[in-house]
């Protein structure tokens, strides 16, 4: 544990790229394989504004990297945060925590938040407006949305008191599940639902990216699904009914087209689909 722990410590960004390639080669291959919907795209186009996303992402997190580092190293320093003011535990259980609290408030919390305060939630939205989810949408965020993610990683680094390898572990792990979840694979429906008792599954992210409420508004985990079934927002649905996008911005055109994307969250949106049944 140690050794990984101090690997990650100082991780070379060329080893963080390899991972970020690596998956992302491993999940397309997977999809041609056994795909979960026989889309009717152009995989790369389609991948266009999503590479662009994900450079974005990449570009914010290396610029503001230094300021996770010197945070990380401050509660180590000061034993400040959770995990430094729980009794004295082993090296196992300190990363153990640390990880599923990165978790909770670096993801799930952040976004829950996302979906619940409207300014947040117009950013966040150009991540819900691909028609085709695929493995590449899981890093296609808005550079504002990088930034709101970068801050709550970082309060989470002050209140957790994660250091640096614990931090790096974590969004390492992260940036694998996510392609996974999003990745257009499907498992036999038992191991999906077997997986979602602990592990965000690919059908259990998938619909949160259903085009309606209040699907969308469900199973907001990133690694671990254990927030959701704790604070009741895990939801299913049959995968067969999947709609992907988002009912406000219904225009695929506009919402493959980098440019739109950009302008996405100071645009107006149509009004939500009131499903029957439901009410306002
Ligand atoms: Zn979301």
């Amino acid at each position: 544990m140690e050794t990984i722990i101090n690997y990650f410590e100082t991780i070379p960004s060329q080893h963080r790229s390899i991972i970020l390639v690596g998956g992302l080669t491993l999940f397309w291959l997977l999809e041609g394989a056994v795909p979960l919907f026989k889309f009717k795209y152009n995989k790369w186009k389609h991948a266009i504004p999503n590479f662009f996303f994900t450079l974005t992402t990449i570009i914010i997190n290396f610029a503001l990297a230094f300021l996770l580092l010197k945070s990380a190293d401050w509660v180590v320093a000061n034993d400040f945060g959770i995990i430094n003011w729980l009794p004295e535990m082993p090296l196992w259980l300190y990363v153990v925590l640390g990880i599923l609290l990165m978790d909770f408030i670096g993801a799930y919390l952040a976004h829950y938040v996302e979906h619940k305060v409207k300014p947040l939630w117009m950013v966040h939205l150009v991540h819900h407006t691909d028609h085709k989810v695929d493995t590449t949408t899981a890093n296609r965020h808005h550079p504002l949305e990088s930034l709101i993610r970068y801050t709550f990683t970082l309060a989470g680094v002050f209140i957790i008191g994660a250091p640096m390898g614990i931090v790096m572990l974590y969004q390492s792990m992260s940036l694998v599940a996510t392609q996974f979840t999003h990745a257009n694979i499907k498992l036999p429906k038992k191991v999906d639902m077997a997986l979602s008792y602990f592990l965000i599954s690919p059908d259990m992210h998938k619909i949160h990216h259903h085009y309606v409420l209040p699907y969308t508004d469900s199973n907001y985990g990133n690694i671990f699904s254990i927030w959701d079934r704790l604070f009741g927002t895990y939801m299913y649905m049959d995968r067969e009914k999947l709609v992907y996008g988002v009912d406000v911005f219904p225009d695929e055109v506009k919402n493959g087209n980098v440019v739109e994307l950009l302008k996405q969250p100071f645009q107006k949106y149509q009004k939500p689909t009131i499903l029957p049944g439901e009410t306002e």
